[in-house]
């Protein structure tokens, strides 16, 4: 038996919604799984919090979105499961398929699927001027930042399945904040990778703290990026922190929203001291404030 109502299509067996195992197979759904979708704006850049509500025991729940598996997870059981969705700032206006597995604790299934209509948007070109070697880099630094992006694949690679932020994400430092999110970037004359994260403005020794809570993954001088700290938030979201003057984490060390992490500094490949903040979900890359603006429990 197959029902749909809108885009959610239902696949589960009758015996599914049978009470104490009598078939009423004529019997309207009582109720089912339902998708919500919670985010600031459809446009590349923009996160999207998908949550699933369901009057049963879901066993597991995963998201397909443009190639990416977002297996949905929770803080405490008695959350709706959830997952972070990235629509990567290079991601080409169109509609696209969000599709949801949910997975019922007597193995049943139901898929529910949702069209996301991605809407176009202009990033800025912007012009900068900084040391040439940060442009061009010197031959004796090449295995240098080919080690450092391997480490860097493998930190984004890590995946844990529950939670670990504590409500919603804070602002990490005081400071101007300037929305460069997204600026297609020329460095002396060179086009390079866009800008993916948001810079705050703050004199040098001003303490930077934890967005959210969670683990620090990296705490390490990198070549471009400077003193740089990450945490894992779970589910495949990451914050990201560079140019520090100096750390107040290390890897390893569980930080609780709030904590301070490291000290703002103009380590790497800057114009001035500031902090650059980013977030990365499943290697999406995804413009901060977008994420500051979901609403967690506490
Ligand atoms: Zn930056």
């Amino acid at each position: 038996m197959i029902r749909t109502a809108g885009v959610l299509f239902f696949t589960a067996c009758t015996m599914f919604f049978g009470q104490s195992g009598t078939q009423e197979t004529n019997r309207p759904f009582l109720s089912r799984s339902e998708a919500h979708l919670e985010f600031r704006s459809l446009s590349p850049g923009e996160v999207i919090k998908a949550s699933i509500e369901s009057p049963f025991a879901v066993k597991r729940a995963e998201i397909r979105f443009e190639k990416r598996t977002y297996a949905m997870g929770r803080g405490k059981e008695s959350d709706p499961l959830f997952a972070l969705v990235g629509l990567d700032l290079g991601l080409e206006p169109g509609d696209y398929p969000m599709i949801f597995t949910v997975v019922y604790a007597g193995g049943q299934y139901e898929r529910i699927e949702k069209e996301i209509r991605v809407l176009s948007k202009d990033f800025p070109v912007k012009k900068l001027w900084v040391d040439e070697r940060y442009v061009s880099p010197p031959k004796e630094v090449l295995q240098r930042i080919r080690e450092e992006s391997a480490i860097l694949r493998s930190v984004y690679g890590i995946f844990t399945p529950r939670w670990q932020g504590e409500g919603a994400f804070v602002q990490p430092t005081k400071g101007r904040v300037v929305p460069n999110f997204g600026e297609r970037r020329i460095f002396n004359n060179k086009p390079r990778n866009p800008h993916s994260g948001v810079d705050i403005s703050s004199p040098p020794g001003t303490a930077v703290i934890a967005s959210n809570s969670g683990k620090v993954v990296l705490a390490s001088d990198l070549y471009f990026a400077g003193k740089t700290v990450i945490i894992d938030h779970g589910l495949g979201v990451f914050t990201i922190y560079c140019h520090f003057s100096k750390f107040r984490a290390g890897r390893g060390e569980f930080v609780h929203k709030g904590q301070i992490i490291g000290e703002v500094g103009a380590t790497g490949r800057v114009t001035g001291p500031h902090l650059h903040w980013a977030v990365k979900i499943q290697g999406t890359r995804v413009d901060p404030f977008s994420v500051m603006d979901l609403d967690f429990k506490p």
